[in-house]
């Protein structure tokens, strides 16, 4: 854990080392386990919920905690460095009910946000396609006009929480035209029709589901469109600038669990006669890491407090994802390398770590597509 953290308020404070406590007493006994199992901990979501821990960053008056980003993020480090599968879980959470917070009307609100929030429901959020994943307008899923309401056909792809999950946040083809063509609904999870597939056998992140969702005139009430129709891909892009913010926070987290790791194991472990960190050429890497990790944790803060602020985040959420998953990577590669052969073993956590570190440089968004996001903001300036 980072020696000292800077929260804005004692109450975030408070949330953050309740968030320690829950990783340390809940999360840390059980992750190597339920990732060997790949067994999804369902009711350690409802616990985190019941703590608060689902709807921390939306409004009180919403049903949220009213915390800011810089207080939920380093709340989601301290939960995703114990177990990322459940810290991806609360950020995928927390992105699934951003349309209905943001965009729905005040009836839908007033009407679903407050169960979103309480914890008790688990979201998911389905925007990709087996071949529509960093280009989300090539989307194939279709919502048709039938009366008043809609019919949703196609398959989804990719969808955390698949078969886990209360409600999705699902986007659909609403016309052809591709500037506005997408449409985002919220469906409820035993709407007819909605199939998810087994999940997919993924190399990490073992304990968090994810399906691929079959859509067979699945019936949607009109009431249930978020935004208006073709709004779909101005949602989805508003909600992954927050959610890779999350993704981040996780990212750091895993990185400095690596780092921790690696450290105690080089203060014990001696070769030639000492301890292998007073080896300077392996002190150095050890240096490293902790400057990735710090790196990290800076750039991430650093987009949490615009958002916070009410200052365009997008370019710094963008910078936040590539520069904390790539530090995720490195440091997990790392922190095997300072363990020797005993770091390629599954006796000690580093090899998860790295398995898990590597799905963050590809989801919401891969680095090569955060790449593109930062040109455009940087060919947009003044
Ligand atoms: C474990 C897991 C969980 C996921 N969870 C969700 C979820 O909950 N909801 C959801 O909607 N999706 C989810 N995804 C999907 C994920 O967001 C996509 O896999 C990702 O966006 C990449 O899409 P793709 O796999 O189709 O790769 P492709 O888009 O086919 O890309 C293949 C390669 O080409 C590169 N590439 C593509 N276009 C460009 C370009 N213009 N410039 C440079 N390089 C490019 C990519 O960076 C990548 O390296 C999940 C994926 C995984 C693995």
């Amino acid at each position: 854990m980072p020696a000292e953290r800077l929260l804005p308020t004692s109450e975030g404070a408070d949330i953050v080392a309740l968030a320690r406590d829950f990783a340390t007493a809940e999360l840390a006994p059980r992750v190597a386990q339920a990732e060997a199992d790949a067994a999804f901990p369902r009711e350690l979501f409802r616990e985190l919920g019941r703590l608060g821990f689902l709807g921390m960053p939306y409004p009180e008056d919403q049903g949220g905690g009213g915390q800011p980003y810089e207080v939920y993020l380093q709340a989601l480090e301290e939960i995703g460095g114990a177990w990322a599968s459940v810290g991806v879980g609360v950020s995928v959470h927390v992105m699934s009910c951003f349309p209905l917070a943001t965009w729905g009307t005040a009836e839908q609100r007033e009407r679903w946000l407050a169960e979103l929030l309480a914890g008790d429901v688990l979201g998911a959020f389905s925007l990709s396609e087996a071949d529509a994943g960093s280009d989300p307008q090539a989307m194939r899923a279709r919502a048709r006009r039938d009366g008043d309401g809609y019919r949703l056909s196609g398959a989804k792809a990719w969808v955390t929480h698949g078969g886990a999950a209360d409600f999705y946040t699902v986007f659909a083809r609403t016309s052809d035209d591709r500037a506005k063509s997408i449409s985002c609904f919220l469906v409820e999870a035993d709407a007819p029709g909605l199939t998810p597939e087994p999940p997919e056998r993924k190399m990490g992140l073992t304990g968090s589901p994810t399906t691929s969702l079959l859509l067979d005139d699945v019936p949607v009430a009109g009431e249930r469109r978020i935004g208006e129709e073709g709004e779909g891909i101005a949602i989805a892009l508003r909600a992954l600038d927050s959610g890779r913010l999350g993704i981040a926070a996780v990212a750091v987290g895993v990185a400095q669990a690596a780092l921790d790791h690696a450290v105690a194991y080089a203060r014990e472990r001696k070769t030639f006669g000492k301890p292998i960190i007073d080896h300077q050429g392996l002190a150095f890497l050890l240096a490293d890491m902790a400057a990735a990790v710090a790196s990290a944790r800076g750039v991430t803060l650093d987009a949490a407090r615009r958002r916070d602020r009410g200052l365009p985040f997008g370019q710094q959420a963008a910078i936040a994802k590539l520069v904390a998953t790539d530090a995720a990577m490195q440091v997990t590669t790392d922190a095997v390398q300072v363990l020797g052969g005993y770091g390629y073993t599954k006796e000690f956590p580093v090899e998860r770590l790295m398995r898990d570190a590597k799905v963050m440089q590809i989801f919401e968004g891969t680095n090569q597509i955060q790449r593109t996001v930062i040109g455009r903001h940087l060919a947009r300036q003044g």
